[in-house]
Formats: C-alpha cells, structure tokens, sequence
C-alpha cells in the first residue's frame, strides 16, 4: 500500500509517501518555517524541488504538499493518510481520523499547545485535499499508555491526576516502539520473552524499558520536558529552582518556561551549542564546558536508564536511537562505561562501525547487549495507517 504520512509541527509540516510493500520511501519532504518565510524542499520520484513560497498557514502547507504530489504523479497512487500526533491524552493504539478524533485533540491543546492544533488543521486540510482518503491518527503518547500506575504517577495530590489528568504520559512512543520491534526482530526473540531499554536521543531525548513488547516506564512525563537533558531542555530539574529563580531574579512563568525549554540542555550547560556534534568536536579541542555537557549528557542518561532498569526482570538489549543515538561514537562510549556496574562492556571497533556487521551489537561478545538500530518513525505510522483502513 503507498501511505502519505504527515507530521505537523509548530511550523513545519513534513511528508513522506512510504510503500509499505517494500518499506521505502518514494517521495519525502517538507514545507517549513510557515507564516514567516515560506519553504519546500522535496523529493520525488520525478523531480526535486527547494523553493520559497507563500505558506500563511498550515493549510497552505498541506496545499503546497498536494501540488508536488500531483506534479510527481502521485496523487492517484496514494491510498491513505496516516498523522504523526505528538499528543494523543486517553488514546492507546492509533485511531481512524473522525470530527471526533480531531475535537478531542483540539480539546487537549494545554497539553501541547503548538501540536495539537497544528495536528487537527492538518487533518481537517487532509481531508479537503484529498477527499477520498482514510486518515489514521498515530499518537506518540500511545505506546506508554501500558506503563502502571506506580510509573506514570507523579508524587501530588491524587485530585490533580484525576481532575486534571496530570500524569507521566512519555513521548517518542512511535520510535520506542519500532526500534524495540526491530531489536526483538534482530536478536530472534519472543516479544513476549523479552526486555528492553530504548533511547532515544537526538534535539529531545527520551528512554523507555519495555518489558514483553510493552513500555513498562519512560523519562518523559506530563510533557517533554520531563527526564533527560536534552538539546535545550533542561530534562528533569528540582522544580523548587523555578520559585528560587522567581524569588530571586523575578522570573515570571514565560520566562521560566523560555529558561528550561529553549536556554538549558547542551546549549544551556556549554554555552555553546545545542548541536551534539559541535559539542563532541569542541569537548575533544579542550572547550571545558563543552566537555562538562556532554559529561552532564551522558551520566543523566546512564543514571535514568540504571533507574529503568529495576522495572524489568533482566535487560537483554540496550538500544540506542535517534540523531545522537545512532551517530555518535563518544556519547555511546561514555553512557556505557557509567553503566558498567550492569555489565556492559564496550568493543570499540564495533562502535566506531555502529555495530553494522554485527546486527547492530556494539558490545563484546558474552557481556551485556547494548544496539544501536535507526529509527524509523514514518514507516511505523504508514504500517499502523495500512492495517486501519
Ligand atoms: P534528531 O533530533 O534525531 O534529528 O537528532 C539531532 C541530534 O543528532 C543533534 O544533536 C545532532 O548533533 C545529532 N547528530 C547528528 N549526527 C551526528 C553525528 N554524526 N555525531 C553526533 N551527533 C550527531
């Protein structure tokens, strides 16, 4: 089946047209930086295209998207529509896209107010462009909805959770569920006797344990700020910093939230950059705070997945995801020498070869697994989309 997948953000929407036959992409692209300074760059099977253009709204987006379509000869190929949601609230599995569904996401817009209306538009402009098609909604908070109560609790007043739905949902379910998926696939496992943690690490980070093809816990929570240092997050802090800041310095709440969100993380802690690369490349040319974020990075991560680690029986694979995941060699090296203490024992030239001729296993063999395997978002929400329609 060809699956048009959508992924609307704040200010971009990005597309891939995925086969699911043969699981690659035919055409991918995106329209970015709408209602500022309009952008498409796309490729196709017949052309590619890199232009500036008008794109107000995300409706003109979606319109931009369907015109290359149409010019690649895609438009009649194209059997259903599958959404990238970031937020999905009560939703467990991905759901045929309803007036329904799209209230409810416009309903919970508090929970991630650029998504979740930049998700419903895309949806309602989907429809109007392509009629025809069925629409599948795949939320990133889906695949943690299985975590128990004790994990997705936080420590407050019970009313909060049950007035308010203040809870830990977790993020990047999408990628933590193909990547653990694949990492079964690969060590020729049973779903159901298997434990995994996953991280995913690139602009934002998350890890998960899974536990029999079930995310069991994760280190986002409410939202994504929740958990692991990040690009310019600021991952999990002591929230009594925020009254001490506002005390202190007068911070009022959109500061605080331009603070923890946008100046913190790798960028807050370097200086610097929140680009892992510029970081790896500055720390290893002597920059002190450089080197003091990516030591920062990688013990957070290490002590969250040591955390993770006693909600599962056994771990038979560590896998890491995602830009920083999946390319970089020293932040693998340094999360896995802190996680010794569970057995871990690097083999460098497996690593630098990002474990290619070896299933993507970069540890020596008889110690713990650790993997790294690419993610692949967009294929997963083409094949939820195929088995829906
Ligand atoms: P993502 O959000 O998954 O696209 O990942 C973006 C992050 O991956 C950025 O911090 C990049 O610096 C990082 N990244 C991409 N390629 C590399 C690389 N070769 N080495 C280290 N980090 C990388």
């Amino acid at each position: 089946m060809k699956i048009l997948v959508l992924n609307c953000g704040s200010s971009s929407v990005k597309f891939a047209v995925i086969d699911t036959k043969n699981k690659m992409a035919i055409s991918s692209g995106l329209v970015e930086n709408i209602g500022v300074n309009g952008h498409i760059k796309a490729k196709g099977p017949i052309n590619p295209i890199d232009e500036f253009l008008d794109v107000p709204t995300h409706a003109e987006a979606i319109l931009a998207i369907q015109q290359y379509l149409k010019k690649q000869d895609l438009i009649n190929v194209i059997e259903a529509i599958g959404h990238r949601v970031v937020h999905g609230g009560k939703y467990v599995k991905s759901e045929p896209v309803t007036q329904e569904v799209i209230d409810y996401i416009r309903s919970i817009t508090l929970f991630a107010p650029l998504h979740e209306p930049a998700h419903a538009i895309g949806m309602e402009e989907a429809k109007k462009y392509f009629p025809s098609l069925p629409q599948v909604a795949v939320f990133d908070t889906a695949f943690h909805q299985t975590m128990p109560p004790k994990a997705f609790l936080y420590g407050i007043p019970y009313e909060i959770y049950q007035d308010l739905k203040v809870r830990r949902y977790g993020f990047h379910g999408t990628s933590h569920r193909y990547v653990s998926g694949e990492a079964i696939r690969l060590l020729n496992k049973k779903p159901e006797d298997t434990y995994l943690i996953t991280a995913h690490l690139g602009n934002g980070s998350s890890a998960a344990a899974i536990s029999q093809g079930q995310c069991v816990d994760t280190t986002m929570g409410f939202t994504p700020l929740d958990g692991l240092v990040m690009g310019t997050r600021s991952g999990s802090i002591d929230p009594a910093i925020l009254f001490f800041l506002n005390k202190t310095l007068g911070y009022d709440i959109d500061r605080l939230d331009k603070l923890v969100n946008k100046e913190s993380g790798l960028l807050g802690l370097s200086g610097l950059s929140n680009d892992m690369r510029t970081i790896t490349q500055a720390a290893s040319e002597g920059h002190e705070r450089a080197k003091i974020a990516l030591e920062v990075f990688c013990y957070k991560l290490a002590r969250e997945i040591g955390g993770l680690a006693m909600a599962l029986p056994r771990i038979d694979a560590l896998i890491f995801t995602g830009g920083i995941g999946e390319n970089s060699v020293i932040v693998r090296e340094l999360v896995l020498k802190n996680l010794s203490i569970l057995g871990y024992d690097i083999d460098p030239e497996k690593n630098v070869n990002h474990g290619k001729k070896s299933s993507g296993i970069i540890t020596k063999d008889g110690s713990a697994k650790a993997m790294i395997i690419a993610t692949n978002e967009e294929l997963l929400i083409a094949m939820d989309t195929e088995v829906m329609v």
